[in-house]
């Protein structure tokens, strides 16, 4: 499988990505916003597009379909839920679906609701996985639930889904928000040394040649991967004064979301 991240350096940050078979050169398009850079690095590598997936039904991710579309011809994947929408779907997915890509590559799609509740995240079936997740899982941070989500089952989705990946996992979001998310990991664990000596080394990263991370990283230095962390309580308690003793993980994950919201 080859992994093609395209950063599209617009307002928004977003990542596209490209997913291809190296027999066949078929591609398929995570999010292609930036449906020319997306083309045009296909057609230097030779590649063809025949499947489009969306993560989920906002505009900055399906924004490029129509013209995606026009140009190659491609089906179009999403949540089976997202059909009301997001125009033009072809096939409607649910968990456990796969999705192939030429010979050699399957994908698994899960529901992960939270940001959305018609949000996919695909899995790689390859020796070393990738995670394309859209805006449910940022380095470094999570998904807001502003435009259609909820909390609770956003915390829900890492819990059950996300967290039991295998640690060797590698994370492809669908924006590059690290450098924001660190400092907020910071905020809220200032301790944490291993998220402060990675700023330092990204803060001035080329999108270009982005970083990418690990679920095991991310359970270093994403916030919501950490809340039994004594430090993220102690000063979660300084927000929040009535927070229980032992507060369950539920409880801070969904405080830590709140304090996000206005940090
Ligand atoms: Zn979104
Ligand atoms: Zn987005």
């Amino acid at each position: 499988m080859i992994v093609e991240q395209i950063w599209t350096g617009n307002a928004y940050r977003n990542f596209n990505y490209l997913i291809v078979c190296p027999e066949t050169g078929e591609a398929l398009a995570v999010d292609p916003l930036d449906h020319q850079k997306c083309l045009a690095r296909a057609k230097a590598h030779g590649w063809t597009v025949t499947q489009i997936l969306n993560t989920h039904e906002h505009g900055d991710h399906t924004g490029g379909n129509k013209a995606m579309v026009a140009a190659t011809g491609a089906q179009l994947l999403a949540h089976a839920n997202a059909a009301g929408r997001i125009p033009g779907m072809d096939r409607g997915l649910g968990a456990g679906d796969v999705v192939k890509v030429g010979k050699t590559v399957e994908l698994e799609s899960l529901d992960t609701p939270g940001h959305t509740m018609s949000h996919v995240c695909m899995r790689s079936r390859t020796d070393t996985p990738a995670l394309f997740c859209g805006d449910t899982l940022f380095n470094a941070g999570a998904g807001n639930c502003h435009n259609g989500g909820h909390p609770n089952e956003l915390y829900e989705t890492f819990r059950s889904q996300l967290s039991r990946l295998p640690d060797k996992t590698l994370i492809y979001p669908g924006h590059d928000y690290i450098s924001n998310n660190l400092r907020f990991t910071l905020d809220r664990e200032p301790d944490n040394a291993r998220a402060e000596s990675l700023l330092a080394s990204v803060a001035d990263q080329d999108p270009d040649a982005a970083l990418v991370s690990t679920l095991a990283l991310e359970k270093e230095i994403n916030t919501f991967f950490r809340l039994t962390s004594p430090s993220v309580i102690a000063r979660l308690r300084e927000a929040f004064p009535d927070l229980p003793d032992e507060p369950d993980q539920k409880t801070v994950f969904l405080k830590l979301r709140e304090l996000r919201n206005s940090w």
